[in-house]
């Protein structure tokens, strides 16, 4: 039998994966190939990634563009919180779709289904399922196909014992019996972690090594279903790295200094903080506005790569629901105080609470936030391989697909398998 395994360590950075602090994925890769230059989506945001993973499409085309975002709402830009279980109910009356294409859970719905196990928000959770093909886990809300209420809920903590707890539960219930074509282990690891401790910091390496053993239970559990005949490509990897916090910057309130958006509440023009990136709309009836806020963002030493409209396309976005600007807050190399390169200035969010200096967080196109990890074992794969081709959270869905069998033209990923040729992601 086909099948597929992934499991997801939510921002781990390709450094830190090294022989002292994550030795089972350093054993792993001596049998698994690997890819050095795997990155993430745009905002690199756990939300986002997840839609894009589970589309194989660019923001762009699923229409998630942020884990916070606006919609035009009669004519108005209205802010929203993506993460609040009913976003997505809300964004699908407002635009007709929860996601504007095709998902893993929905594409496997006939041949073998998918189950995720999640441990991170419930709006990253309900991102891979919004219209309820598959089964979802999570913390929050568990549901079977048809969207209802999963009869044995997932029910543990965000935290590193909470992981622990879903991958024993994953492990038996999920690998060994319910076997779906596709089986996803999403560890809230050590992201969580890494917005609350210095990334380097006693307490982060600590969860580090259970985030590590987490994974080495998976590969064990896929070895013997191995063993018994099934033909398993396991992908190991993450979603997006971490850069630490150097600063954090009001971008709503110096667009009102500026003149360039009436008062904090205002529709005009609205800015929506994505940690190390904030995506800016504009009112269709501002457009005279476009030029002036354009060589304001230029100009802004906390701006460190400002896209406009027509260059959306170019991180995987698009000039879709009046999305103007992407910047990406201004990040360097520089190292925190446990000598963990890479820091970056974040935006002050809306709702929830400002990040903390010196602790990790993620969102934009620093180095380091799209450096996550990516480590894939099965056919088509050869052991201790290192590539440094492009590769992309937008090709998993296609590389899934292909081990399946499953057609699926049209995805803007690529299948990742040695014999599949084509080109490859050029974002
Ligand atoms: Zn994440």
């Amino acid at each position: 039998m086909r099948r597929t395994v992934m499991v997801i360590l939510d921002g781990l950075r390709r450094d830190f994966v090294t022989p002292a602090t994550t030795p089972f994925l350093h054993t792993f890769a001596a049998r698994s190939r690997r890819f050095d230059a795997f990155r993430s989506a745009f905002p690199s945001a756990t939300r986002v990634v997840s839609a894009t993973f589970a589309t194989g499409c660019h923001p762009a085309r699923h229409t998630l563009q942020g884990n916070a975002m606006a919609l035009l709402e009669n004519g108005r830009l209205v802010p929203h919180d993506v993460g609040r279980p009913e976003f997505l109910r809300h964004k699908r009356a407002v635009t007709g779709r929860a996601l504007a294409e095709p998902t893993l859970a929905e594409r496997l719905a006939p041949c073998g289904g998918m189950i995720l196990f999640n441990n991170v928000s419930p709006g990253a959770a309900m991102a891979h399922d919004p219209d309820g093909f598959g089964h979802v886990y999570h913390r929050a809300v568990s549901v079977a196909p048809g969207g209802t209420p999963a009869a044995d809920p997932l029910r543990v903590t965000l935290d590193a014992a909470g992981d622990r707890a879903m991958t024993e539960r994953f492990v038996p219930e999920v690998l060994h019996q319910r076997r779906p074509a596709l089986a996803v282990l999403w560890c809230g690891e050590p992201d969580h972690i890494q917005h609350n401790a210095a990334l380097g910091s006693p307490e982060h390496l600590a969860v580090l090594r259970e985030a590590d053993r987490n994974a080495g239970m998976v590969f064990e559990a896929v070895a013997r279903e191995r063993d018994a005949g099934d033909d398993i490509l396991l992908i190991i990897g993450s979603d997006h790295g971490h850069e630490t916090v150097s600063g954090v910057i009001d971008v709503e309130a110096e667009l009102v200094a500026a003149g360039l958006k009436q008062d904090a509440d205002s529709s005009d023009v609205v800015a929506m903080a994505n940690g190390t990136s904030t995506l800016i709309y504009l009112q269709p009836k501002q457009e005279s506005r476009r030029d002036d806020l354009e060589n304001f963002l230029r100009t802004r030493s906390w701006a460190g790569n400002v896209v406009a409209a027509d260059a959306l396309g170019t991180i995987g976005q698009a000039a879709w629901n009046g999305l103007s600007f992407a910047v990406s807050m201004a990040a360097d190399g520089s190292a925190n105080s446990f000598g963990v390169p890479g820091q970056s200035l974040v935006a002050k969010p809306r709702w929830d609470k400002p990040d903390r200096l010196g602790c990790g967080q993620h969102g934009g196109l620093g180095r380091f936030e799209q450096a996550p990890f990516l480590m894939i074992d099965g056919p088509a794969f050869a052991s201790g391989t290192v590539t440094r081709d492009p590769a992309h959270i937008v090709d998993l869905a296609p590389t899934i697909l292909h081990h399946l069998r499953v057609a699926a033209p049209g995805l803007d990923g690529h299948a990742l398998q040695v014999d599949v040729a084509g080109p490859r992601s050029a974002i």
